[in-house]
């Protein structure tokens, strides 16, 4: 991936829309759009203006075919979103003036851009360090309200600020350390041992917070998982299609009709709640009931709630009763439903069976005591899974791993110290920490961790 390259991509999605925006971004962009464009009355468009906005058309270079009814907005380098030269073209959001005008644009020497290769370079030209254009991702992908505010926390350069306070604290203990290292003999206040210990554990208690802001970030950024289990035909997939409010998992009256697992994900309370639909986990059956059976288990493992489906309007079955069996210890609702038919479930072997809990009557394709579902299950996610508040900063997994390293460079540091190891055997441990901080902001990562980290973006990002 050559830095040198202009690069162009559509920065919209390419369907129908209001407007869709062409992005070119490097050394040819202006030169480009000089060939391509032509402002509306004729007048000349001053080319070394910044941040100005022309209207006019897109045209042919040779022909001076017209292409689109365009706004186009120049900004110089160095203030742009990549630091270099920056053309915007907003078209009229249709495939076809997007996709001729971005082939305009190919056809005069930029080339199309990778995946989130408009954010490397800014992270490449030092617009932005790495947590920020971490953070980009997560506005982009921010699926409640709660989650951008943290995401925008990110981009405004929290997290890197706290990393960089954290480094400070590590090269001062490195230079007194050094000091003792190479000047034994002078007079030099060295703090003591305890000293050291204290400020070792103060900045490990730092990172441990970290840490824990990371784990708390999974719930915010991915959301809570919910999975639906029950036998064939109690009515999982018309659950979860009653919470989505739409026709999503496919229904049937056919007992085992979804085979594969469903995810789908609903705002509850301001977070998001990822609702897994499954294959159940009745009797194996064919080969593909039991791929079914397994990813149910997996799901199940990876679950924060069960909503573990009867139908009220049949006997309980020992499939039932294994069911519950297997669920036992899990963050459970119970939910009779189809409570719109003739009731046959024993209604006292199901409390006999689960005295600890809750059961929701409910009918999922009448609706019947849905509110009243979605209601205990954001009491369920208040009070036994999610943290008070939200973390001051979304920590995504990179980040918490190199996070846990540093701890346990950290860690060994503190351990020399109280075994009275020599200075040096203390430093280089401390210099192994800075090294991995210096990853989280980018200052120390290598090709192909940002080679990772911006092949999940879009292109035009
Ligand atoms: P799954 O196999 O557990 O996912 O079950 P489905 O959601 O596919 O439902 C199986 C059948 O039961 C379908 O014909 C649904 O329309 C029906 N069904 C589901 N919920 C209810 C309900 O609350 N009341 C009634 N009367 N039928 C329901």
């Amino acid at each position: 991936m050559d830095q040198e390259d202009t690069i162009v991509a559509l920065a919209t999605p390419l369907g129908q829309s209001g407007i869709g925006i062409v992005r070119i971004s490097g050394t040819k962009s202006f030169s480009i759009a000089q060939k391509i464009f032509r402002s509306s009355n004729g007048s000349r468009v001053n080319w070394s203006s910044t941040f100005r906005t022309h209207y006019g058309w897109i045209v042919t270079p040779e022909e001076r075919e017209v292409v689109d009814e365009v706004l186009l907005t120049l900004m110089r380098s160095p203030r742009t979103y990549t630091r270099e030269d920056i053309v915007e073209i907003n078209c009229h959001g249709g495939p076809l003036p997007l996709r001729k005008t971005l082939e305009l644009g190919l056809r005069l020497g930029a080339r199309l851009a990778e995946p989130g290769e408009f954010t490397r370079r800014a992270f490449l030209n030092g617009r932005i360090d790495l947590t920020q254009a971490e953070s980009v991702l997560e506005v982009v992908q921010a699926k409640t309200e709660k989650a951008l505010m943290v995401a925008l926390n990110g981009l405004k350069g929290r997290f890197s600020e706290k990393i960089f306070s954290l480094k400070e604290e590590i090269v001062d203990l490195v230079s007194s350390l050094e000091a003792e290292i190479e000047f034994p003999d002078e007079e030099i206040p060295v703090p003591s041992r305890t000293t050291r210990k204290r400020q070792l554990i103060q900045i490990l208690t730092k990172l441990d917070s970290l840490i824990e802001m990371g784990e708390a970030a999974v719930l915010y950024r991915d959301g809570i998982k919910a999975v639906i289990i029950g036998r064939p035909n109690v009515g999982k997939s018309s659950l979860l299609n009653a919470l989505l409010d739409r026709e999503r998992a496919i229904v049937t009256c056919i007992p085992g009709t979804t085979r594969d697992t469903i995810e789908e994900s609903i705002n509850m309370k301001g977070f998001p709640l990822c609702i897994i639909d499954t294959a159940g986990l009745g009797a194996a059956g064919d080969a593909v009931n039991q791929e079914g059976i397994k990813r149910t288990h997996s799901s199940m493992d990876q679950a924060d709630i069960v909503f573990l489906v009867v139908d009220g309007s049949l006997a309980l079955t020992e499939e039932d009763e294994l069911i519950f069996q297997k669920t036992r210890g899990k963050n459970r609702l119970i939910l009779v439903n189809k409570i719109d038919l003739p009731q046959r479930v024993d209604r006292k072997k199901v409390k006999t069976l689960l005295p600890n809990d809750v059961i929701i009557e409910i009918s999922a394709t009448r609706g019947t005591n849905l509110e009243k579902l979605k209601e205990v299950i954001s009491d369920l996610i208040l009070k036994e899974i999610i943290p008070s508040s939200p973390p001051p900063l979304l920590i995504n997994v990179r980040q918490k791993n190199v996070i846990e390293r540093t701890k346990n460079s950290l860690l060994r540091a503190l351990e020399a110290v109280e075994d009275e190891m020599p200075e040096e055997v203390v430093v280089v441990d401390l210099k192994e920490g800075l090294e991995s901080l210096g990853e989280i902001t980018g200052e120390t990562t290598g090709e192909d961790i940002l080679d990772h980290i911006f092949s999940s973006f879009c292109i035009g990002k």
